[in-house]
């Protein structure tokens, strides 16, 4: 359906220019429908809202980490309390299934808000430095975090609120203002999230949400901050790392990826299989770290494939009305229709097999591919080589595990991969060869959940990461400070050079450093 609609009288957006914003449509996939207009801003607003997030972080930065943290733990509060409203909105504008919406979306949220709340002030504290240089000898060494200003975050469609949002909350916690530019297509969610920190009293100005066009307010805002945190595609990732590099910003890059799935012959299968299902189906498929793409080593491969192929023709794909509805939902933007549709094709004329799904109906108002599941594949398919994001799983025959780890590392991308074995021994040793920035060993995906852990790609998936210490420390600039408060009035390598200095040197030189290796 086309989003140039009359727009409405008011905009769901934050206020901007004297002149009214154009307004743009936000549509249900799951229907077609439009459910929602809001500001499509520009340049003009991208620099009014740096100047005000500037203005009020020094006095946000000086609440220090308790009094941020009170604001947190009222959002994740709010989070708890408003849990429907919450999937409901972001439900309305991605299509996904209820429970999609609740594993991913507001478990981590309410997770996040506490998480940083509880760790940021540990994870930035101060840090005595034990320095080695003779040089330095009685002086004090301590690392800071100084938050960075102002930090950008831009974000994809596929999780409104984890993949957007979520990046926002260690960059407040480090005492940054913020400015989050949501996806074009699913606003909805960030606004919403705006409205309720501002009700658990976050200070006005301090997380700024600007709807409007990548390719214009996104292109603005990298020229507008002291850092940009970016999740969405690798090509667009690349173009902001060099402006980034340009203005020579840091940036940390969250893209692509194309996540493969090892069995070995002595998995269990029954596992295996309603885990591959599930993680590639999940959220319609459109996770960058969903299940794209199955080895399975050839004595099992039958049982596997009868396995999926059973529970896979027993999902549903139906509107998302509330819990219970279906398991699979729509596909939240419309080109995603094109691509999925495109990869089973190209499939299915090299000679690939569909043993579920594959016939998209027309007719059915929105966006929708019903789930899919494709054997006899191989890497001349597109399905097994490119980012699908959509609600397919192909799976392939390998001779044995040195093939399938040679073929999951045949890819630009590295995000997340899985093992399945009995053995936990071999599940590891073979985690250790894929080139990926988390594997797990019969398991997959969830590793996303863990906090405290980084998470980020290696190769086209990324630079950086989020959780873990870097998540946060991503946010600020360290500053060293050397602290020297006994000293001479002058030390032996500082003027006059007049020989005795350089010979005390030397000997120092020799005591420290003249045993060599101890061997
Ligand atoms: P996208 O790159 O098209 O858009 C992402 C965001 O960038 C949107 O807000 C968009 O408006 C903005 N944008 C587009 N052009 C821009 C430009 N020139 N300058 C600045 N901003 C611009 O990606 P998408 O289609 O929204 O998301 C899907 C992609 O995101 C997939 O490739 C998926 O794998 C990836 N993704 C990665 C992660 C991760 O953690 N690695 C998580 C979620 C999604």
């Amino acid at each position: 359906m086309s989003t140039q609609e009359q727009a409405p009288e008011k905009a769901d957006g934050p206020s901007s220019a004297q002149e009214k914003p154009v307004q743009k449509a936000v549509i249900d996939p799951a229907t077609g429908q439009t459910i929602a207009w809001v500001d499509e801003l520009g340049p003009a607003d991208a620099q009014k809202a740096a100047a005000r997030g500037r203005a009020v972080q020094p006095a946000w930065e000086a609440l220090g980490f308790e009094g941020r943290a009170r604001v947190m733990r009222r959002a994740q509060k709010w989070v708890t309390d408003h849990a429907d409203e919450l999937i409901a909105t972001i439900v309305s504008e991605t299509g996904k299934a209820w429970e999609d919406a609740q594993a991913a979306e507001v478990m981590y949220a309410a997770a996040a808000f506490g998480h940083w709340a509880d760790h940021a002030g540990d994870l930035l504290a101060d840090e005595r430095i034990k320095v080695s240089s003779p040089l330095l000898k009685g002086k004090k060494v301590l690392t800071r975090h100084a938050p960075l200003g102002l930090v950008g975050v831009i974000a994809p469609w596929n999780y409104p609120f984890t993949n957007g949002f979520g990046d926002c909350i260690p960059a407040l916690m480090a005492g940054n203002s913020v400015l989050l530019k949501p996806a074009e297509k699913t606003p909805l969610t960030s606004l919403l999230m705006a409205r309720a920190l501002k009700e658990c009293g976050l200070p006005d100005g301090v997380m700024q949400v600007l709807t409007g066009k990548g390719s214009v307010l996104g292109e603005a805002l990298v020229d507008v901050v002291d850092m940009i945190m970016f999740t969405g595609s690798t090509p667009v990732g690349r173009r902001i790392g060099a402006r980034a590099g340009e203005r020579l910003i840091p940036c940390s890059l969250e893209l692509g990826g194309k996540d493969p799935f090892i069995v070995c012959a002595d998995a269990d299968l029954e596992r295996a299989a309603n885990h591959a299902l599930y993680y590639s189906m999940f959220n319609t498929g459109q996770t960058c770290i969903s299940v794209e793409r199955v080895y399975v080593e050839a004595p099992v491969y039958d049982e596997f494939v009868a396995k999926v192929a059973k529970k896979a023709k027993k999902l549903r794909n139906d509107r998302p009305t509330g819990p219970g509805a279906t398991e699979v939902g729509a596909l939240t933007i419309e080109s995603q229709v094109a691509t999925v549709t495109e990869h089973v094709e190209d499939a299915r004329k090299k000679g690939a097999t569909i043993i579920a799904g594959g016939n998209p109906d027309p007719d059915k108002p929105g966006w929708w591919y019903p789930p899919t599941v494709l054997t006899d594949v191989d890497h001349t398919m597109e399905c097994m080589t490119e980012e699908t994001f959509g609600p397919t799983l192909p799976i392939m025959k390998v001779a044995d595990v040195e093939e399938a780890i040679r073929l999951a590392n045949d890819s630009p991308y590295g995000l997340m991969a899985s093992v399945f074995t009995k053995d936990m021994v071999k599940g590891e040793q073979i985690a250790r060869r894929i080139q990926a920035g988390s594997v797990h060993v019969n398991d997959a995906l969830i590793g996303y959940t863990a906090l405290e852990a980084p998470m980020g790609g290696w190769k086209d998936s990324g630079l950086g990461a989020r959780h873990g210490a870097p998540g946060i420390r991503k946010y600020t600039n360290s500053q060293t400070l050397i602290l020297s408060k006994y000293h001479l009035k002058k030390e032996p390598q500082v003027y006059p050079y007049t020989g005795r200095g350089f010979k005390l040197l030397t000997r120092v030189t020799r005591l420290f450093y003249g045993r060599g290796a101890r061997d």
